[in-house]
């Protein structure tokens, strides 16, 4: 094992603002946890382009190791429930937030947060899926779980192009939904109709403020948008169909009305992928594996080094990225 190892940091940078920085690790830096993970593959969700930007303010405390997801081996274990060698991984659970996270050769994690990597899956396909992938997988869970209907009108994704949009119309499409795309960038209509997205929304149509109930024109709906976009797919919904939100691309407001649950019985079900309980994560990961075609996750993703991760993470904020990336640590 070597000595030293490099990791991505959030730090001070003065004046309320923070940057990241490569610093050199030793695995005495590291927090005193049960389970030592060396990481093979990490990502970059939204929430990592906010933090290594500097454009959000993710980080509790400074320094902090960015980073929200990781794929690795288990090196030592003082939990019997993993041993060394185990495949594991660990979305979320506060990682770059209020815990050290996966930016970095090694890291030491809380054994209750670690899952085995699922069996149909490398460590760079589960990290091609990451957050944003298992939070589709938790979105479209929670449609099933309503009751959705396959036969009916189509289920709206918004976010079409990015992480979790990508892959929740994969798993939609696959599952039989008729899905209808949002996005703002038409150029990937051809990407989004090979993912299963069956028709395409001007994200514009969804961006102003609408009445309060509209034509009933979807099933259901995964939103990663928030804002007017969310209160007009509400206000659009069908008679009893629900909406999975768990985004704010287009900001935290939510400029509806009580009338699509009211008069409709519309559903807003709540989406939150950090704290998730292990049985839900169970359940999306499964999902995921018996529904996302492997051949089209392949579309879904491009690799990338280390050294990448702040040109990658400028990239996400700038809406240039589409679908997911894989970072090899
Ligand atoms: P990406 O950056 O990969 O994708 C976001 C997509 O949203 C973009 O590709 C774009 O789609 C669309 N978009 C961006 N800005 C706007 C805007 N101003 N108005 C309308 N649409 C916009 O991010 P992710 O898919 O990883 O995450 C999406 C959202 O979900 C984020 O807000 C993130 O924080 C949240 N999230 C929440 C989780 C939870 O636990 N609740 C977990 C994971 C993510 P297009 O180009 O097609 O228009």
């Amino acid at each position: 094992m070597s000595d030293t190892f490099n990791a991505l940091r959030i730090v001070d940078a003065g004046d309320r603002k923070t940057r990241a920085e490569v610093t050199q690790m030793t695995l005495a830096d590291l927090p005193d946890l049960p389970v030592l993970v060396e990481i093979s593959h990490s990502t970059v969700n939204y929430k990592d382009g906010l933090a290594v930007s500097g454009k959000g303010r993710i980080a509790r405390r400074l320094p902090m190791t960015a980073g929200i997801d990781l794929a690795g081996t288990v090196v030592e274990s003082a939990s019997s429930d993993f041993q060394p060698g185990d495949k594991v991984i660990v979305n979320g659970w506060g990682l770059s937030e209020t815990e050290q996270g996966a930016y970095s050769k090694f890291q030491r994690v809380k054994p209750e947060w670690l899952l085995p990597l699922p069996e149909g899956f490398s460590p760079e396909q589960a990290m091609a899926i990451g957050t944003a992938g298992y939070t589709a997988g938790l979105c479209v869970q929670a449609l099933l779980d309503w009751g959705t209907p396959k036969d009916g009108a189509p289920v709206l994704v918004t976010g079409a192009a990015g992480g979790v949009g990508s892959v929740a119309i994969a798993l939609l499409s696959k599952l039989g939904f008729p899905v209808t795309a949002v996005t703002g960038r038409p150029e990937t209509q051809e990407y989004l109709g090979k993912l299963g997205a069956t028709a395409f929304l001007d994200r514009a149509e969804l961006a102003e403020a609408g009445k309060p109930l509209q034509a009933e024109s979807w099933a259901g709906g995964v939103d990663v948008v928030g804002n007017h976009t969310l209160a007009n797919v509400l206000a659009q919904t069908c008679y009893g169909g629900a909406v999975a939100a768990c985004g704010l691309a287009g900001g935290p407001a939510l400029p509806g009305t009580v009338m699509p649950h009211i008069l409709r019985g519309v559903a807003l079900l709540g989406v939150d992928s950090v704290m998730a309980p292990r049985a839900k994560r169970v359940a999306a990961w499964d999902l995921l594996d018996k529904h996302l075609d492997r051949d089209l996750l392949g579309t879904m993703y491009s690799v990338h080094g280390f050294d990448e991760l702040p040109k990658l993470a400028e990239q996400l904020m700038d809406n240039q990225i589409r679908g997911r990336v894989v970072v090899e640590i």
